[in-house]
């Protein structure tokens, strides 16, 4: 069975995240969500998981976990053989590259990256936050 682990803060999970889930599923026969602690200590973490394991619950092909500490300690908890994350610009790259190469030394556990379909390579938790945080409706682009 191939497991991939997908982690992130998802602070929140918004529509580009599904995205990358969607997509994932394709090609894995489990994604295994992982909610990170963040070290904000208002990081929503509780609230993220239990949004994802309701919106989730009849889909057998995903599954929610919270971790705290290394990602590749949760994957291999799990028995993911695969990190699954997605890269927007070459920001992303510069950052998902390294976390790759860092994370496939440590374990052998490979990074499979999809690019951001162009229309949601605006879509980020910062900016839906921001969003929120000044009263607008940001339901359009939350992924629960
Ligand atoms: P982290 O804090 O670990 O970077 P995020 O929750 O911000 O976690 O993102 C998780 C993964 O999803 C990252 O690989 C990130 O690049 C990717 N991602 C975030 N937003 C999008 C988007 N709009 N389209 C595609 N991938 C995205």
């Amino acid at each position: 069975m191939k497991i991939a682990l997908y982690p992130g803060s998802f602070n929140p999970f918004t529509i580009g995240h599904l995205s990358i889930l969607e997509r994932g599923l394709r090609l894995f026969d489990r994604v295994v969500i992982a909610v990170g602690k963040n070290m904000d200590k208002h990081s929503g973490q509780c609230e993220a998981a239990e949004l994802l394991r309701s919106r989730f619950a009849g889909n057998p092909a995903v599954e929610v976990i919270e971790f705290d500490g290394l990602t590749i300690d949760a994957a291999r908890r799990v028995g993911a053989q695969w990190l699954l994350r997605g890269v927007r610009s070459v920001a992303d790259y510069e950052y998902e590259r390294n976390l790759a190469d860092i994370n496939r030394r440590l374990s052998g556990i490979d990074t499979v990256i999809f690019f951001a379909e162009p229309e949601l390579a605006f879509v980020s938790s910062s900016m839906v936050r921001e969003l929120g945080h000044y009263g607008h409706n940001v339901d359009e682009y939350l992924g629960y």
